[in-house]
């Protein structure tokens, strides 16, 4: 078998069986296939799409192109979330504490920036010394005796996902649903939870844009995960506007911690809630959704999440006097405040050009492996449906220097769209996929 017959035979809209799948997925592992090929392939399956079926052996074949933790020794019952990626998403630094500090164990592999959407990895990088390149052994362990680990894929585990990954990041082959969900999906079968919530997020801000393609991308995932023997629900939720404020790695994580402290946006800490109740529920940890909030909401009140986030950084050899001290986050001094020409009503507060312009201000890559800008970013300081005043603080833009900032603020101009009339603010969710 040829790497560029599997191409070709993509690129002509045809359907890939097992076999040629495996191999092309077997030769990204082993290095055998190209770069340029694996993107060539990428792009033929972003342009024509794949089956469930091709898609489910996609997924198997990626989640077996390395090891799989078994994770039953640690606990009956192990939780993991995966956001398929948002602007301003930096819900698993609140959730992953809040729902150890429950006592259900959260063992989380993340990944970085993908397009315009953040990465998990590059905002916990903001902390100095934290460590995210976890063995798969200090994983383990640490799991079993903080019941905690936010990490980033090991190379053992679904390695072909971690070579794909990086490429569709600057190839523009991020948008597929068949390879979201077997990149999704192979990382959390392989890593071994028991039960797994997907946050699918829907809108201009996603990479599902409409409710339609993320309803189905839900299902397919929810799918494959009961095919693999765990328990998956999906959450379908808003991102036609950025999450919270802050997009932008320390400005992200300095939200988070904000919010970890018992303050933070409402619709972040809504957010942080919802999707810890149902981690919760899906753990075993409460008997209905009402209960697990509560319990979700307590650990957050009490300081018992912060205290874990705290665990959580010590362990991973990160500076915890920047968690005690976020003012110590290293965020760009140079910064413009924009504000309203006019007044009104919002009607868009547009999630994607928010995030291509942290993106361009250097919150993302252009390349791969290219080095990012912790200190740059966001404050986006409305939503849909605010009355504003001429003057009203818009966005606060952190810089390298004051013409990026200006360029941003042409840019994040574009993003708005107003109203005379008033505006009701956009949900929060749009359903569930999956029984608990
Ligand atoms: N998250 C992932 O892990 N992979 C994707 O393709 C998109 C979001």
């Amino acid at each position: 078998m040829r790497a560029v017959d599997v191409i070709i035979k993509k690129r002509d809209k045809g359907i890939l069986s097992k076999e040629e799948i495996k191999f092309f997925i077997l030769g990204i592992t082993d290095g055998t296939i190209p770069d340029y090929q694996i993107s060539a392939w990428a792009m033929a399956v972003l342009l024509n799409g794949m089956t469930d079926q091709e898609t489910t052996d996609l997924t198997l074949a990626m989640a077996e192109s390395g090891e799989t933790l078994d994770l039953s020794s640690i606990a009956p019952v192990v939780v993991d979330k995966h956001s398929t990626g948002g602007v301003g998403d930096k819900t698993t630094l609140v959730v992953g504490p809040v729902v150890a500090a429950c006592g259900l164990p959260v063992g989380k592999m993340s990944g970085r920036g993908l397009g315009f959407s953040g990465g998990t990895l590059d905002k916990m990088e903001a902390i100095p010394g934290y460590r995210v390149n976890l063995s798969q052994a200090e994983f383990l362990g640490q799991l079993k005796s903080l019941g905690i680990v936010l990490t980033g894929q090991s190379a053992d585990l679904a390695p072909a996902d971690g070579k794909l990954y990086e490429l569709r990041d600057v190839t523009g082959t991020v948008p597929s649903l068949p390879l979201i969900a077997s990149s999704v999906m192979s990382k959390k079968i392989a890593s071994g939870a028991h039960a797994i919530v997907l946050d699918v997020k829907v809108g201009n801000g996603a990479f599902m844009k409409n409710l339609e393609d993320a309803r189905r991308l839900a299902e397919l995932m929810v799918a494959i995960g009961k095919l693999s023997g765990r328990e998956v629900i999906a959450v379908l939720s808003d991102m036609n506007q950025p999450l919270g404020k802050a997009v932008g790695n320390a400005l992200e994580l300095k939200e988070a911690i904000e919010t970890l402290n018992g303050k933070g946006p409402a619709d972040f800490r809504e957010h942080c809630l919802s999707i810890a109740g149902y981690m919760l529920l899906l753990g075993k940890k409460a008997i209905n959704l009402a209960s697990a909030r509560k319990m979700a909401e307590e650990s957050l009140n009490s300081g018992s999440a912060l205290e874990k986030f705290r665990q959580l950084v010590i362990a991973q050899g990160g500076d915890i006097s920047f968690v005690d001290n976020p003012e110590k986050l290293p965020v760009s001094e140079n910064h413009l405040v924009v504000k309203a020409e006019r007044s009104g009503y919002l009607t868009q507060v547009h999630a994607q050009t928010v995030g291509e312009t942290a993106v361009d201000l250097g919150a993302g890559r252009a390349k791969k492996g290219a080095p990012i800008d912790q200190g740059v970013g966001i404050l986006v300081h409305v939503k849909v449906g605010d009355h504003l005043e001429m003057g009203d603080p818009l966005f606060t833009i952190f810089s390298k220097n004051t013409k990026d900032a200006k360029k941003a603020e042409i840019r994040l101009m574009s993003a708005l769209k107003w109203s005379e009339t008033k505006v009701e603010p956009l949900p929060l969710f749009y359903g569930v996929v999956g029984k608990v």
